[in-house]
């Protein structure tokens, strides 16, 4: 079979910050369609990795390609707009603002102008057309009858779907999600996983950190595992969970 497409490719990435190297010559890409896990122990360069891939931080060496072209020296809001959307590890919502209006946030973003100013200068069909979108993909995390209660209501797990349908306004080729399944109760880690396999059914891209094994090795294509900031292994989720040097970067660390 012919190989799938390279949607992200991370070449050669190295980042330091002072005497530290937190990712350390790292290359990796994730396939147009696919879910790629990020794996390792804390501190081994899976947030940095993504501050790498967003725009929010540069690499000190090395490339980061999106469909071949360079990226690593792009102002975040255009790589989003480039179609790369992220989740953080922790949640950012803005609590006494509603469901709705967090998740149109995301719309906004797509645009290239703040909330705000984005409000201001939205003409008012514009505006109807980035709640209906909003609020369709709500609807799509199974949460559009919460769209009117103030997002500071919500549970932990409902935030972190909230935050999702927030990143999916921006119609990204790319969803970078750090974390999603932490503190989240067995039905909604169970949403989660079906959202995003109906995602990866529509052809996006996954990049995906997460701690919880049977969450990881259920959902994922492939996992890349870093440890100390190098990249330990890569393989089928089968293939890592044998690896002796995964077991025991996780034993010993
Ligand atoms: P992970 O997400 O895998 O837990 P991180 O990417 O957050 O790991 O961190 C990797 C290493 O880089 C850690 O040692 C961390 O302390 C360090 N680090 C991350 N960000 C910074 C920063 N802004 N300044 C200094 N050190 C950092
Ligand atoms: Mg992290």
């Amino acid at each position: 079979a012919p190989a799938a497409e390279v949607l992200l490719d991370v070449d050669g990435a190295t980042k330091t910050f002072g005497g530290l190297v937190a990712v350390n010559n790292i290359t990796f890409e994730v396939r147009s369609g696919e879910i790629l896990g990020l794996l390792g122990p804390n501190g081994a360069g899976k947030s940095t990795t993504f501050n790498l891939v967003t725009g929010v931080a540069q690499p000190t060496r090395g490339e980061i390609r999106l469909e071949g072209k360079r990226i690593d020296r792009l102002p975040p809001r255009l790589i989003s707009s480039l179609g790369v959307a992220r989740t953080f590890q922790h949640v950012k919502l803005v609590p006494d603002m509603t469901v709705l209006e967090n998740v149109a946030i995301g719309a906004h973003l797509r645009t290239g102008a703040g909330f705000v100013a984005g409000l201001l200068r939205a003409n008012r069909t514009e505006e109807q057309a980035i709640f209906q979108e909003a609020a369709r993909n709500l609807d799509r995390i199974g949460l559009g009858d919460e769209m009117h209660q103030l997002a500071g209501n919500l549970s932990l797990g409902s935030s972190r779907l909230v935050e999702i349908a927030r990143a999916l306004c921006l119609s990204p080729k790319l969803l970078l999600l750090d974390e999603p399944a932490a503190g989240l109760r067995r039905f909604e880690k169970e949403k989660l996983a079906r959202l995003l396999q109906g995602l990866r059914a529509e052809g996006m891209s996954i990049l995906l950190v997460e701690h919880d094994m049977e969450f990881v090795m259920g959902l994922t294509d492939r996992i890349v595992v870093l440890d100390f900031g190098t990249k330990l292994a890569e393989g089928a989720p089968v293939e890592i969970q044998n690896n002796p040097a995964v077991q025991e970067a996780y034993l010993g660390g």
